[in-house]
């Protein structure tokens, strides 16, 4: 039977966008069900029951962070970080795009759980729609009362907002994204502490991803029970999985986490392009390692992919046939985490710009002996020696394609050419 859709049943009616569409369709019924039957504190158990796990990337339970987030009467802040700028990611977009309102009131209920009454909305720059959308559905929501001051008669007061970056990668981790809230430059802060215990102008902050926002709604509708039937033990819930490169249908599925990526590629994408052989997969988003076909029969969970030495990430899996040339697909990549690198430390800044050095003259033929070990040792040089989790995320797509594709980089230092080409 095909997975019926949750988070992106609406996505596909007309003006879904709309807070007419969204109330139609049942919205807002889980914000009521929050304000009306549960405290504070039953709903961080109920999220910590669903074992919801962030969608952002890092994949940390919600419910605990949730019950990180001190009690009593101090100043709290919710930010909902709609920066998605890992490549080949583009679930968030299409969630603000057109179905905000799901999004606006998981941030209502996560606020109230947590006892913060201002939240805001972090968007990249380059998202116009979906800073239109943002703006419209949460100037809709204040109408309906369920934005601002005593909102559904609760007691319950809560203000959002959007804030528009400049369209930085950074900006995508948290510390980064609060700083950039704040005007500064968008680096990432030292942690700890947290942003739990020192967030937005010094106070507690609740920091979530849109996608897993988004959940919170139907875990207080149907139960946290009903959410952690679907997907593995440890990976529960729905996922949205973006679909790009060289399948024959590219796009966002959603499936249960735990779906076989096999199933993925061949039943949901329709298989590879032209139907051509499979050479690699990208398994969730650019900064994480590459896996072989071998790997096909892997679930798409947390577990599974770490076990494989890489990671489910963002959910974005992005296929690559026979055609493609591994040293490309890491030069393109590492050009992005150079350019991306926000300078603070030298291991990043300067680190990924050698990087970069080498795998372009490998690339366009002039590779010398001994540049794949002065490689390995600047991914050494670079992983785990950096201040923020970009370093390890930069050297990523070099580490594994020389693990699996090593002969593709003494091909091109040896004769002067690409073999896929
Ligand atoms: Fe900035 Fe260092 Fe993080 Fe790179 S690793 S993005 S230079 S803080």
């Amino acid at each position: 039977m095909p997975f019926e859709r949750i988070l992106l049943r609406n996505v596909d009616v007309p003006n879904s966008e709309k807070i007419g569409t969204y109330l139609e369709r049942g919205g807002y019924q889980a914000l009521r069900k929050a304000l009306q039957e549960y405290t504070p504190d039953e709903l961080i158990e109920i999220v910590k029951a669903s074992k919801l796990r962030g969608r952002g990337g890092a994949g940390f339970p919600a419910g605990l962070k949730w019950g990180f987030m001190p009690k009593g009467d101090v100043t709290k802040y919710v930010c909902v970080n709609t920066d998605e700028g890992e490549p080949g990611t583009f679930k968030d977009r299409l969630l603000v795009e057109r179905d905000p309102h799901q999004v606006i009131e998981g941030t209502i209920i996560a606020s109230y759980a947590v006892g913060a009454h201002r939240a805001f909305v972090y968007i990249r720059g380059e998202f116009f729609m979906g800073v239109k959308r943002w703006i419209k559905a949460i100037a809709d929501a204040y109408d309906h009362g369920f934005l601002g001051k005593n909102i559904l008669g609760s007691g319950f007061d809560l203000d959002l907002s959007v804030h528009r970056g400049a369209g930085a990668y950074i900006c995508g981790e948290e510390t980064a994204m609060l700083n950039s809230l704040e005007g500064k430059r968008g680096e990432p802060r030292l942690k700890p502490p947290f942003p739990a215990q020192v967030g937005l102008y010094g106070q507690p902050t609740l920091v979530h991803n849109v996608e897993t926002l988004a959940n919170v709604p139907h875990i207080v509708l149907r139960g946290p029970e009903w959410y952690a039937s679907i997907g593995t033990e440890q990976s529960t819930g729905p996922k949205i999985f973006c679909i790009s490169g060289h399948v024959k249908r590219r796009g966002n599925y959603e499936l249960p986490l735990g779906t076989p990526l096999r199933k993925i590629i061949f039943e949901h994408a329709g298989g590879m392009r032209d139907d051509r052989p499979l050479k690699a997969v990208i398994p969730g988003g650019a900064s994480t390692p590459v896996l072989t076909p071998e790997y096909l029969d892997i679930t798409m969970d947390f577990e599974s992919l770490a076990k494989a030495g890489s990671m489910l990430g963002t959910g974005a899996i992005i296929v690559l046939d026979e055609s493609t040339c591994m040293v490309d697909v890491a030069r393109r990549l590492t050009k992005f985490f150079a350019h991306e690198s926000c300078g603070r430390c030298t291991p990043c800044r300067v680190g990924t710009q050698r990087m970069l050095e080498i795998l372009n003259r490998i690339e366009y033929g002039q590779g010398q002996e001994g540049d794949i070990d002065l490689l390995l040792s600047l991914c050494e040089g670079i992983a785990g020696r950096t201040f923020c989790p970009m370093g390890d995320a930069a050297v990523n797509p070099t580490l594994s394609t020389i693990k699996h594709f090593r002969d593709e980089y003494e091909y091109h230092i040896k004769h002067k050419r690409c073999p896929a080409a």
